[in-house]
């Protein structure tokens, strides 16, 4: 069994509208990939179809985590076997306070490994204020609710410490950067690197800006336009898609 996230070939449809035109693409352990492309492309689709999302139909193709297939599993069991997805928005709930979130994502992460969880709450909270130190972020968040008047470059911060809490086999992150000023990208950028060196996760992150790639620097670029890749290449693609745009895919009215 090869270890590896890989799409074949998906298509994608919403109710009777094809989105993803065939996508094939394989992230390795340890690998950063990026996913780039113009708005309306099929990124976050990408994302949302790897998440079990309900909306996205797989019409044809495949989507596996180390060889085994993640069409017939549920989100919670995606996450269980090691997938992890941080999403452009995420959601506010106010009512329960982040260090009780993640300390039920985490059991649920590990539900079968019972080596990795924590018998007593105090244990979990003393690992949850370590990897917070760890990646710098201010541990008063801990007992906030859940994203509650979070800052847009505190919300991406939770989510990567969320990332270290599940230590992720791949982690799929759409638009981190959406929204950061420069220092955040690098503070956000930062803390993926750390975590996915720590755990050999594979990282496949989609962005339409080359910012937050000088930080991640990915050694695979996949350029998608309109449901399809239509380009592979190493980290130069970025300079060039900088430089150039998208015209060679979408034509110059775009
Ligand atoms: P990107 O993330 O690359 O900007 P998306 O994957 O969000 O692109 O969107 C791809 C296409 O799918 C767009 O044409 C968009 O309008 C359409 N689409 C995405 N989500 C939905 C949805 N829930 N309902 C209908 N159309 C959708
Ligand atoms: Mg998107």
């Amino acid at each position: 069994m090869t270890q590896q996230l890989e799409l074949t070939n998906l298509h994608v449809s919403i109710e009777e509208k094809e989105i993803l035109k065939g996508i094939s693409l394989s992230v390795k352990p340890g690998e950063i990939h990026a996913i780039m492309g113009p708005n309306g492309s099929g990124k976050s689709t990408t994302a949302a179809t790897l998440a079990g999302h309900p909306t996205y139909s797989v019409t044809s193709g495949d989507m596996l985590l180390d060889g085994e297939s993640l069409l017939e599993k549920s989100p919670d069991e995606r996450a269980q076997m090691g997938l992890f997805l941080a999403f452009q928005y995420p959601v506010e709930v106010p009512g329960v306070k982040v260090q009780n979130f993640l300390r039920h994502a985490h059991q649920a992460r590990f539900a079968d490994e019972p080596k990795k969880l924590f018998a007593k709450v105090i244990d979990f909270r003393k690992h949850l204020k370590a990897l917070a130190a760890e990646l710098q972020i201010n541990p008063e968040l801990l007992t906030r609710g859940l994203n509650e008047g979070f800052s847009g470059g505190e919300k991406k911060q939770l989510e990567i410490l969320q990332m270290a809490v599940l230590e992720p086999k791949y982690a799929i992150l759409d638009e981190t950067d959406s929204g950061l000023d420069i220092d955040a990208i690098k503070k956000v950028s930062a803390g993926v690197v750390k975590v996915a060196k720590k755990h050999g996760t594979g990282v496949l992150v989609i962005t339409h800006y080359k910012r937050i790639l000088e930080f991640l620097k990915p050694g695979f670029v996949h350029v998608m336009v309109k449901g399809k890749i239509v380009k592979n290449g190493g980290p130069e693609l970025v300079d060039t898609l900088e430089a150039e745009g998208y015209k060679d895919w979408v034509g110059e009215e775009n």
